[in-house]
């Protein structure tokens, strides 16, 4: 009892030591270099190889956390982080994660934990009334409903699992290396990855800059009959709501009409980042949100990107909960239980890959309390304002251009070279060296962070706001360091 009560009082002291330090990091972020500026390997040069034999005070590990892993952090919640898409971690969300770590259960059956599955059946409901998705997509409707998947990744390899499921229960005699998965040149790697995993194909449907890179329901339809005539089999579609490289939104009210021959193909809906926009009504139509309740079998967007909740939560929502379990059940005698057996509950099992999950639903569930819908609202229009802003000061500058205009909060723009009077506008090859040039320059600066990306050739830079400490001073800073680079990386150019 005594040596209990011990430990209970070192957890007691550094753990309000790391919510003090949780604290401290948070508000001296902006000081910090956005990237960590440490080489490979720097890490195993400073541990030791191999864990103690006797076991060492809190207070040396948690040091060493500030001093050894601290450096090796790239700070993703930096107000100056515009790289990839957000990474949400807010007080709230880890408030929430720490509450889960406490209780922590493998949260497989209803059983389990009783308040775990139903709190994500209820939290994931809340969400999706949020987001203005039909109820048949709820859990209370006792058709669909919502479950918390890692990452979008699995929530889509889940969809493909159960509508390859679907597909060979309606058609037993299918050979199953026919299947084909949907999606665009723009879909993300998730679409090629669940198929390399099930060894089935992917085909990427052509987009064009003319639709602003969305899938049209003629390319789809044309693909379909195409591949039908050659005895290949279609089975899923992933659609998407806001791609990585651009943020193209898949026209899914053209694709409802396109797909009416094609009954028993399963339309996913990967919002990964842009789905949270849903929260505010003006989004809605933008994301095709009526074709959605129509239409789709499930829905994913991630609350980890945009939507306030650490890492890791997707959401994922289907339209008819049995189209995972019976695809996903797998019941041996020692998971059987007598409320399962009687239909009364969820067993999230069934509506995943793996057995065990832990309980996200916790720290969604502090986040949505504590920022409420408007709250929320307000953080996803924070981000929109702060995307127009930047593209309002790089169409000032004479030294760049937009190559896809803003679309959610994500820009896309590159420096154009100066034309000489008379001589002749720099080729693409002259314009995607420089830059190159121009973002190695800007790679090189601990103060920001953003990426490059393809499109159709041309080599341009991503700049996505979303961070919840980034202000308009901030995206204002971007700006004035990405003139002087650009000044710089022309010089260097022209060199
Ligand atoms: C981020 C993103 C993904 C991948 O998300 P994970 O949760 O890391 O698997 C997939 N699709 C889109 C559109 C994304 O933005």
């Amino acid at each position: 009892m005594k040596k209990e009560l011990r430990n209970i009082g070192r957890f007691r002291k550094a753990g309000y030591q790391a919510i003090d330090r949780i604290c401290d990091y948070y508000y001296s972020l902006e000081d910090k270099p956005v990237v960590a500026q440490v080489e490979p390997g720097y890490l195993r040069k400073l541990l030791p190889d191999a864990a103690p034999e006797t076991g060492e005070p809190f207070q040396t590990i948690a040091d060493d956390f500030q001093k050894q892993i601290m450096p090796g952090i790239t700070h993703w919640q930096h107000p100056s982080f515009f790289g990839y898409f957000p990474t949400a971690s807010t007080l709230a969300g880890t408030i929430g994660d720490l509450y889960a770590s406490s209780v922590a259960g493998p949260g497989f059956n209803w059983l389990c934990s009783p308040a775990a599955t139903e709190l994500e059946a209820i939290t994931m409901d809340w969400a999706a009334k949020l987001f203005g998705l039909d109820e048949v997509f709820m859990a209370s409707s006792l058709k669909g409903g919502g479950v918390i998947q890692p990452t979008a990744s699995d929530s889509c390899l889940t969809a493909v699992v159960a509508a390859r499921s679907r597909f060979s229960k309606l058609h037993p005699e299918t050979h199953l290396q026919n299947l084909v998965i949907y999606g665009t040149t723009m879909t993300h790697s998730l679409g090629a990855k669940a198929a390399l995993i099930l060894g089935l194909s992917f085909r990427a449907l052509e987009v064009s800059r003319d639709d602003a890179y969305g899938l049209r329901g003629e390319t789809l339809q044309k693909a379909l009959r195409e591949d039908r005539a050659a005895g290949k089999i279609p089975f899923i579609l992933i659609a998407t709501i806001g791609t990585t490289s651009s943020c193209a939104i898949d026209n899914i009210t053209e694709i409802e009409q396109a797909v009416k021959e094609y009954p028993e193909l399963w339309i996913h809906i990967d919002a990964a980042y842009a789905g949270v926009t849903l929260t505010c009504p003006e989004f809605r139509e933008m994301c095709h949100l009526d074709a959605i309740n129509r239409f789709a079998h499930s829905f994913c967007t991630n609350f980890h990107k945009w939507g306030l909740v650490n890492f890791e939560a997707s959401g994922m929502w289907v339209r008819d909960r049995t189209l995972l379990t019976d695809a996903l059940d797998v019941t041996p005698e020692f998971l059987r239980t007598k409320h399962s057996e009687e239909g009364t509950v969820i067993d999230y099992r069934n509506w995943q890959l793996a057995l065990g999950k832990r309980f996200r639903a916790l720290k969604l569930w502090f986040v949505l309390r504590s920022y409420g819908a408007e709250g929320f609202r307000a953080h996803i229009r924070k981000g929109i304002k702060q995307a127009e802003l930047f593209a309002t000061r790089i169409r000032e500058s004479k030294k760049f251009e937009i190559v896809a205009p803003p679309s959610f909060a994500l820009v896309v723009f590159r420096i154009i070279g100066s034309v000489n009077e008379g001589s002749p506008p720099p080729s693409l090859a002259q314009l995607n060296s420089l830059n190159r040039i121009f973002h190695q320059r800007v790679s090189a600066r601990p103060d920001i962070f953003v990426i490059q990306t393809d499109i159709e050739g041309m080599y341009c830079m991503r700049f996505v706001p979303g961070a919840e400490r980034t202000e308009d001073k901030h995206i204002e800073a971007a700006v004035r360091l990405f003139e002087e680079e650009a000044t710089k990386a022309l010089q260097e150019w022209e060199a």
